[in-house]
């Protein structure tokens, strides 16, 4: 169903209602959606947060938003009613209460056939093998990821995550596995747009996830027509990139450049160059808990297509959440052709039961003078 009353809001209401009060997640909706470029985004530690580039009007107005402009708003996905706006745009109802995960076709396991993509994954290299398959079939012509900043040597990286546009076999691998900081991905879109692709996939943490399904509903116009397929990775939180200094560097004297790689399994874990494994209490990252997300109420990326996640008695396996027809359409197909292996999700009950504790978790974060629909269900829950 689409939005009927008219919509009037601009810069000024996101700045007052989102970007100042918390509920902002630095997803950068907003700025792929302005037509007059004129939000910046802030990478830096401690910011993630987009601003304002012109100044005439200080911090909180906007000259464009005056004269009628309401692409920032319409592109939001923590501004007023967005949950049930996107939950009504892609499944034409609002979850229920006791679906605290959002609203799903299938659970199922996954992992890629291919083993080096299984290998180079975070879990069973689902995404990746779906982006690639994806490109091959010419489904769509390019990816919004995310890369690790590119450096002098090819083997040591600063572990600071970047958006990058995939569009081949090799362009996915580089930036398979995880890195629980955060990189805004949709700004892939800029180089996308300037090789002229039209048929996209977001790759993105909950928080992104949500950005197409909410421009449709609100008719954004031409920002949100590329985004053909949603991506989602399941997330409670991400952390400041400060946590590399001043936690694993200053308390555990281990460097950056010499990590291998990453896992969250309820303990932080790093893997070394020189085969050393360390383990960090959870509880001692949460000071560097990235600000975007204290108020995030959505663990389950439930405005995905196909939501994807670690949780479960196997490490190598994807969690796969299928919710829409074509996100259905396309694990069907590549089980079929063998790309992936498949086996029900009813075979490993906990991790989904741990879904549904977490979804519920992050919806208690969810502040009470903020739109409620978000923290609907929870009573229900707990009683
Ligand atoms: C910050 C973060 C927090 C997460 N928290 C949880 C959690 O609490 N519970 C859970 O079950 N799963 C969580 N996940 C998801 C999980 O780590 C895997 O990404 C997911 O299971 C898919 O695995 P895969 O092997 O199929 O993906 P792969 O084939 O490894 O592909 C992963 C994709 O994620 C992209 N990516 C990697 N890091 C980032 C990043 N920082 N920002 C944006 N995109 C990125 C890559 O570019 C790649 O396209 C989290 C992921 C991230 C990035
Ligand atoms: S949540 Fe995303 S779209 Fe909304 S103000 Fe923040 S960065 Fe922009
Ligand atoms: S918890 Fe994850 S999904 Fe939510 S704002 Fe933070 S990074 Fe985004």
């Amino acid at each position: 169903m689409a939005t009927t009353k008219k919509w009037t809001f601009q810069w000024k209401e996101l700045y007052d209602e989102v970007i100042t009060s918390g509920l902002c997640t630095g997803c950068a909706g907003c700025v792929i959606a302005c037509p007059h470029d004129v939000i910046g985004y802030e990478h830096a530690p401690g910011a993630y947060k987009p601003f304002h580039l012109e100044e005439e009007l200080g911090l909180s107005d906007c000259g464009h938003g005056q004269k009628g402009c309401t692409s920032c708003t319409r592109a939001c996905p923590r501004f007023r009613d967005w949950e049930t706006e996107a939950d009504n745009h892609l499944f034409a109802r609002p979850r229920n209460d006791d679906e605290m995960s959002g609203i799903y076709k299938d659970v199922l396991l996954t992992r890629a056939s291919d083993d080096t993509v299984h290998q180079l994954g975070q879990d069973g290299g689902l995404v990746s093998a779906i982006l690639i398959w994806c490109l091959e079939n010419k489904i769509i012509d390019g990816a919004l990821t995310s890369h690790l900043e590119a450096s002098s040597s090819e083997d040591i990286t600063n572990w600071k995550a970047v958006p990058a546009l995939a569009t081949d076999r090799e362009s996915v691998l580089a930036g398979a596995g995880s890195r629980y900081t955060y990189s805004a991905n949709t700004l892939a879109i800029n180089e996308a747009r300037e090789k002229n692709l039209q048929s996209l996939a977001l790759v993105g943490m909950s928080c992104q996830t949500s950005i197409g399904p909410v421009m449709w509903h609100r008719r954004v116009g031409k920002a949100g027509k590329p985004i053909k397929l949603n991506i989602g990775l399941l997330c409670s939180k991400s952390f400041d990139d400060s946590i590399f200094e001043d936690l694993f560097w200053a308390k555990y004297g281990l460097p950056k450049e010499d990590m291998v790689k990453m896992n969250i399994k309820g303990v932080f874990q790093i893997w070394m160059r020189n085969g050393d494994y360390h383990e960090i209490n959870l509880k001692e990252c949460h000071e560097w808990t990235r600000e975007g997300c204290n108020h995030c109420p959505d663990f389950a990326a439930e405005h995905a297509d196909i939501s994807t996640g670690g949780i479960g008695e196997n490490n190598d396996w994807t969690l796969t959440i299928v919710r829409t027809e074509l996100g259905r359409q396309i694990i069907m197909k590549m089980l079929e052709e063998g790309i992936i292996e498949g086996r029900p999700g009813d075979s490993d009950p906990g991790a989904i039961a741990l879904m549904h504790k977490l979804s519920a978790k992050s919806r208690s974060r969810w502040p009470d003078w903020a739109n409620p629909q978000p923290r609907s269900g929870l009573e229900v829950r707990a009683g």
